[in-house]
């Protein structure tokens, strides 16, 4: 389910997914099909973590890579559920033919 919040936003950050929504900063959004695709490899994840375990895991292994790298945003892009979900948005069949834990593929690299 989407959602346009124009007031919800960090810096460039124009797209998030808290399941079972998609939050947009803009209408125009719905249209970027990378960006939705991205969203929803998002989702997927979330609902096969129950939703919870999956912010916690996401918070926490963000924070670890902040320590690691001391760059929050290299943090940010190199969160394992960030590195699939970025490596695949292109990929409009991806969600197709994922395995579950797919991010798991992108823990280490
Ligand atoms: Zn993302």
């Amino acid at each position: 389910m989407i959602v346009v919040f124009r007031h919800f936003f960090y810096k460039n950050y124009v797209g998030l997914s808290l399941w079972p929504f998609i939050i947009l900063k803009e209408d125009s959004l719905k249209d970027d099909a990378v960006l939705i695709n991205h969203e929803r490899i998002h989702l997927k994840q979330q609902r096969e973590l129950l939703i919870l375990p999956f912010y916690l895991l996401y918070v926490s292994e963000w924070l670890l890579r902040t320590i690691l790298y001391m760059d929050s945003y290299r943090a940010y892009q190199n969160i394992s559920f960030e590195r699939e979900a970025y490596a695949n948005e292109a990929d409009m069949q991806y969600l197709s033919k994922r395995k579950i834990f797919g991010f798991l593929n992108y823990l280490m690299r």
